[in-house]
């Protein structure tokens, strides 16, 4: 990874039709970071592109024209290969304070007092972007729904860049292999900088930080029709107001409109960060659709991961539970993911409570929405069969596989029994945002 990021600037600097290297007072000030005591010192990956320019086309109100942002230090935490994760780095306006030709209201640079960010991916040309995405569900953000807006991304400006370069086409064709070349485009936008997850300061903002990552993924199903499909540590994110954390609910470069599932050919269903896919999408021959439970399975993931590998926000235990996680193929993590859900004994490896009874709590509606699912295939068969089996439970004559409700798992694994978990941490009111659930709050 550390070779792959080496080697970062200057692949970027092939791709990037107008990035250019620093300026020479910048450049001045590189040199002098790049020496210690004297001596030269390697420059981090965090710090290979300080101080290069790139431009873009701009438009702000009225006016329109090129733009040009000053690089700073690199955010991405995401193996940086081309066709992978996004390219997230700080930037500043070029006028550096002085002068600038894109005013706002009090006639300053209007991103004046700003902290920002450029996220550079590279999705397939024919993927919408994800800014139109982040701009439909900001525009839903209104009246009784405008809490929401204290979960989502603030996006600045946004803009594609069309690869020129022949070669550089062939050369991702050659990068990613034939089968998953696909034709990409440069998507960048510039927005306001959040937090990792791992930066909050306790345990109980960690679990607000998830509860609001798990509100706003529930309003952009319900309201915008947006399926999110990478709920993943990167993209559960924060910000703070009045120092107050607000989860945020971060990247949606892999969402989709849930109206245009049907039309979504099957082999691009199997999609997020593999250790916080749903166990199901590690199976080459599923073939979706993907729905809302996925997404809350990743969710269920995420708490396992950052309750049991983590001693404090930000501190990895020595011998992380789930570390192999993170490197486990197709195989590998469908195992394990199966032989949780479905351990009637499940006790959580973690030590925090808060996350002791999330994680038990949330396992269980998870083993029996999928003993009900199996239930209902395990009839089926049986049925087709000719043997007809007698099973327990209450509704067994009625349960079909058509009749059996896939999204919620029969009712087992549902939205509001995961917020009934989610509400409470180590006995506290985690805080529900949506006013139409206040009374939520009200601590019992
Ligand atoms: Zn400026």
């Amino acid at each position: 990874m550390v070779k792959k990021l080496r080697r970062f600037p200057r692949e970027l600097l092939e791709v990037f039709p107008n990035l250019q290297p620093p300026l020479p007072q910048n450049s001045e000030q590189l040199k002098l970071r790049g020496k210690r005591n004297g001596k030269e010192r390697e420059i981090s990956p965090n710090e290979a592109l300080q101080g290069y320019c790139f431009t873009f086309d701009y438009l702000n109100g009225l006016q329109k024209g090129k733009r040009t942002v000053v690089l700073r230090k690199l955010l991405s935490r995401s193996d940086v290969l081309i066709g992978q994760g996004p390219i997230v780095v700080e930037v500043g306006c070029d006028c550096q304070d002085q002068g600038c030709n894109w005013k706002g209201e009090n006639g300053r640079c209007d991103w004046d007092g700003l902290d920002l960010v450029m996220k550079i991916s590279f999705p397939a040309a024919g993927r919408v972007p994800e800014d139109e995405i982040i701009r439909d569900l900001l525009n839903l953000a209104v009246d009784q729904h405008s809490w929401a807006l204290n979960h989502l991304p603030k996006l600045l400006c946004s803009f594609t860049v069309r690869f020129g370069d022949d070669s550089i086409q062939k050369r991702l064709k050659m990068e990613l292999g034939d089968e998953i070349y696909e034709e990409r485009v440069i998507r960048g936008s510039i927005q306001e900088k959040i937090f990792h997850i791992e930066q909050v300061k306790s345990d109980f903002e960690e679990a607000q930080v998830v509860y609001d990552a798990f509100q706003c993924h529930e309003w952009v199903h319900d309201v915008g029709r947006i399926l999110h499909r990478d709920i993943s540590m990167s993209n559960v994110m924060f910000r703070r107001i009045e120092g107050e954390v607000y989860g945020v609910l971060n990247d949606f470069d892999l969402a989709t409109s849930i109206d245009d599932l049907d039309r979504t050919p099957t082999s691009k269903h199997r999609t997020g960060t593999r250790p916080f896919m749903a166990h199901e999408q590690h199976d080459v021959d599923w073939n979706g659709p993907p729905r809302y439970r996925h997404d809350a399975e990743s969710f269920f993931y995420l708490i396992l991961i950052l309750g049991c590998d983590y001693s404090n926000p930000g501190t990895k235990l020595d011998n992380p539970p789930f570390q192999l996680w993170y490197n486990g193929g197709d195989e590998y993590l469908a195992a394990k993911k199966h032989s949780l859900l479905s351990n009637g004994k499940f006790l959580p490896p973690t030590k925090r409570t808060g996350y002791l009874q999330w994680l038990t709590e949330i396992q269980s509606c998870l083993f029996w929405g999928f003993q009900a699912l199996n239930q209902v295939h395990h009839k089926a068969l049986r049925e087709k069969a000719r043997k007809p089996v007698r099973l327990e439970g209450a509704n067994n004559d009625e349960l079909t596989v058509e009749a059996f409700d896939q999204a919620t798992l029969g009712e087992n694994f549902t939205a509001d029994k995961i917020r009934q978990v989610f509400r409470r941490f180590d006995n506290r009111v985690v805080i529900t945002r949506n006013p139409a659930r206040e009374y939520l709050n009200i601590q019992s």
